[in-house]
């Protein structure tokens, strides 16, 4: 291949902002015919807006204050808007002594009186406080448990909007010849499901720890596979893909290390854009 061809079609893309690492990621860009997308951050724009809460044994301030404490030392998306909340409210937040986060499940903290606090999945608030209902969400919603002690402290629900380019994006990689387009995300089915539907993804995979996503990527049938996420808990899967592409700051923070192309602007249209300019670069290139 002529590296001159592929210089350009680097500078080229780095033009849209879009930093490719190396020849090799963009020769394999060209012939991509999976890909699993992340939907937190990716297909959504990741800052989350708290729509209502639905107080538990807690009233709707005590449950903000709550997990705002435990989300302050949190740089999820659901954690600033929730402490967003609770600066406008002008809530007091109790005293946090320790806290802890996973990627997987969500954060917990230990108040200054004893107590335990956590924000995060169903299942992880099922662990302290037993059984439970999800919630009815409307499309577009998500939500966090929020546990005190063994009690149920309430549920916020958050919506997050959908990117603007997300169902055009999709519908051009079907076009570019990437026709095995799954879902892998940490969110719940439901919430995952209406996504997928509005952006036209058939298949999806919820409630995905950092490791399932990629066993779930390597049961990708068409190879090579792209992988695009922009999370802390995308990192292992970015490295695991045939190329890897990060959006955005937080996810070029998270996850540059790993990823064999790199996205700095936080739009993923750039994410067929790259893919077209591969594909014309390599053409030139043979
Ligand atoms: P995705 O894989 O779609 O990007 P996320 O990274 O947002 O999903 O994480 C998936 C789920 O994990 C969230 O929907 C939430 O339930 C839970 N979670 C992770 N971190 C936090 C946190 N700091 N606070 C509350 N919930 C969290
Ligand atoms: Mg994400």
């Amino acid at each position: 291949a002529a590296p001159v061809a592929f210089m350009g079609g680097m500078s080229r893309a780095a033009q849209i902002g879009v930093i490719i690492k190396n020849g090799g990621a963009l020769e394999t860009l060209a012939r991509v015919r999976s890909a699993a997308l992340d939907k937190t951050g990716t297909l959504t724009r990741g800052n989350p807006e708290v729509r209502r809460v639905i107080p538990g044994t807690h009233s709707a301030d005590e449950l903000i204050a709550l997990a705002a404490a435990a989300e302050q030392f949190s740089l999820h998306a659901f954690a600033q808007s929730i402490g967003q909340v609770a600066a406008e409210r002008g809530l007091t937040l109790p005293e946090v002594t320790g806290a802890d986060e996973t990627a997987t499940n969500g954060v917990r903290a230990l108040l200054a009186d004893g107590t335990e606090v956590r924000v995060g999945k169903i299942t992880y608030i099922e662990e302290v406080a037993g059984p439970l209902e999800p919630a009815q969400l409307a499309p577009g919603e998500t939500f966090v448990y929020v546990s005190h002690g063994s009690d149920l402290a309430g549920i916020i629900i958050l919506a997050d909007e959908l990117r603007a380019t997300a169902a055009g994006t999709v519908a051009r990689l079907h076009e570019l010849g990437v026709t095995d387009i799954a879902m892998l995300t940490g969110d719940n089915a439901a919430t995952a499901r209406a996504i997928a539907g509005t952006v036209g993804i058939d298949e999806v995979e919820a409630g995905c720890t950092p490791q399932t996503k990629v066993e779930h990527l390597a049961a990708m049938r068409n190879r090579p596979v792209l992988m695009v996420g922009d999370g802390v808990n995308d990192a292992p899967v970015l490295a695991a893909a045939d190329v890897g592409i990060a959006l955005g700051a937080r996810g070029a923070s998270a996850a540059s290390e790993s990823a064999s192309a790199v996205i700095t602007q936080d739009d993923i249209a750039n994410v067929a854009y790259v893919i077209e300019i591969s594909q014309r670069t390599v053409r030139i290139a043979l």
